[in-house]
């Protein structure tokens, strides 16, 4: 997967389309991340004690690492990711600038 917790991305689909947010959780198992802010979905709670009210709650919904692109930190734009090995170490760059992310 070519995105990490932490990253600014920017998604491609649904109803945040074209908004930019941070990653907060990455599954890699499942393929789908969690965006700060983004993709926030009303849900409804009933009350389970008595006395509390029933509310609604905004909850992000994670997203399949595929609909959204990486920001690119040095040329600050979305672009597509490429891994490639460095020493010992594998490292993700831009495949616009070339600079690694
Ligand atoms: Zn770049």
């Amino acid at each position: 997967m070519n995105i990490k917790k932490g990253d600014n991305v920017k998604m491609l689909s649904g109803k945040d389309r074209g908004k930019t947010g941070a990653v907060v959780k990455v599954t890699p198992s499942t393929g789908r991340i969690m965006i700060e802010g983004l993709n926030v979905f009303k849900k409804h709670s009933r009350p389970t004690k008595q006395g509390q009210k029933g509310q609604m709650v905004e909850v992000s919904r994670s997203v399949n690492a595929s609909n959204v692109m990486v920001i690119c930190p040095s040329c600050k734009a979305p672009v597509r990711v490429g891994h490639r090995v460095e020493g010992n170490r594998n490292v993700r760059f831009c495949k616009k600038c070339k600079s690694i992310i």
